[in-house]
């Protein structure tokens, strides 16, 4: 799946080259129907800065800036723990010069190196935008999401077929509860989201009433939303009215209970459900493409701090279908805890997912899943994973956990 939008920054000193090519991107963005945010810098604090302040998903990087760092030294400097970046290294010296570079650095990135020799031509250009398109459509996607929709391509039966439309359902519902909800949180207006949930498990219809309750509470929020595509994909102006009547026209036609309760309606039935849902929910999976840009991670070590308030966090990335995932190590000022799920921005800020998504053994299976909220009663919280085992945690009141002791109020109604 190709992103419809995303973000390049093109970094030389010399101001012509990036007009140019600049201009060129524009052209082909045009041609291919994509919206791409071009940012520019003219020498290295500046590339620095935009990195720092812009979720930047592709560099063009020139190896000469006068003064300061060359290409090389930025690539050592800047942050990318996940390799979420492509960087096209540009440069116009003599071969012999370049050489070891170029090999180091393939070494050391990957895929995620490319080499483009000055002066290039608009072919050339050309192809570099689409080496972009591929490299940022093969980002994997959450794991929660990549692995439902792993299941609902290799379902044969069209009552399997049907049952993993619902998982993909769900996983992308309750990864946007969670993101919104966890945004709420940040943007300190948890308390004005007024949800009710039953006490019983969070029927599909709840989650949906969660989702849009949530969105608009980010939406009249002034601050800046961590994930701004999302909330643009509920929002009305870009069709997201149609995509929560499609969730609930789903909902409604396939009812969840008689699909969780297996009850057996004719082969016909599933097949003219699958047939009307199953192209619609693909391109709603498409249009979360984006969610390859936030890294899903949870924290494996904690280490004292490296200087004061900055702490150094082994992490693993939970993207992609299945593990093993990897371990990255991260510096942030951030304290983050153990066991939660974090969403993290390109540009190295952090979003912690709890309650509503964990990580976590599961007891049964001895695997570490993904768990999502399954019941929110007043002591504890049910989850529920993948492979259909639950998870219990005790909800304890005072000040361990401002999660916990906030979110009775907003979540829990004994309605
Ligand atoms: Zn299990």
């Amino acid at each position: 799946m190709k992103p419809a939008e995303f973000s390049i920054l093109i970094a030389d000193d010399e101001r012509d080259i990036i007009a140019s090519v600049a201009e060129h991107i524009t052209q082909l963005s045009r041609r291919f129907k994509q919206t791409v945010h071009i940012h520019s810098a003219s020498s290295a604090i500046e590339v620095l800065d935009v990195l720092g302040s812009q979720d930047v998903d592709a560099l063009l990087l020139d190896y000469h800036f006068e003064g300061g760092m060359n290409g090389d030294e930025i690539m050592d400097t800047m942050s990318d723990p996940f390799g979420q970046k492509l960087i096209i290294l540009m440069s116009g010296r003599p071969p012999k010069e370049l050489e070891q570079l170029v090999i180091k650095r393939h070494k050391k990135l990957g895929g995620r190196f490319r080499f483009l020799r000055k002066p290039f031509e608009t072919l050339e250009l050309q192809e570099m935008y689409l080496q972009v398109l591929d490299f940022l459509g093969n980002r994997p996607y959450p794991c929660p999401l990549a692995y439902t929709h792993q299941v609902m391509t290799g379902a044969t039966t069209a009552h399997d077929r049907l049952r993993s439309l619902k998982d993909v359902v769900e996983s992308l519902i309750s990864y946007s509860v969670g993101v919104f909800t966890a945004d709420c949180k940040r943007l300190g207006c948890l308390p004005a989201m007024k949800v009710k949930l039953a006490n019983g498990p969070i029927t599909l219809g709840a989650w949906l009433r969660w989702l849009t309750t949530a969105h608009s509470c980010i939406a009249s929020q002034s601050g800046e939303p961590f994930m701004p595509e999302l909330l643009q994909l509920f929002s009305d102006t870009t069709g997201g009215a149609s995509a929560v009547k499609l969730l609930y026209e789903f909902k409604n036609e396939v009812r969840d209970t008689e699909l969780a309760h297996w009850f057996a309606r004719e082969e016909d039935w599933y097949d003219r459900i699958v047939e009307r849902y199953a192209g619609e929910i693909q391109s709603m999976f498409d249009g979360f493409v984006f969610t390859t840009r936030y890294p899903l991670l949870t924290v494996e070590t904690i280490d004292l701090p490296r200087c004061l308030a900055t702490f150094r966090y082994s992490v693993r990335s939970l993207m992609g279908v299945s593990g093993p995932f990897p371990v990255n190590s991260i510096d942030t000022q951030e304290r983050l805890t153990k066991g939660e799920v974090f969403a993290y921005r390109p540009r190295g800020t952090f979003l912690c997912l709890h309650p509503v998504i964990r990580f976590e053994m599961c007891g049964k299976c001895s695997v570490r899943r993904f768990f999502f909220l399954e019941q929110a009663a007043p002591s504890k919280f049910t989850y529920r994973a993948h492979c259909n085992h639950l998870l219990e945690r005790e909800r304890p009141g005072g000040n361990q956990d401002t999660w916990f002791s906030e979110l009775p109020v907003a979540l829990f109604s004994s309605a």
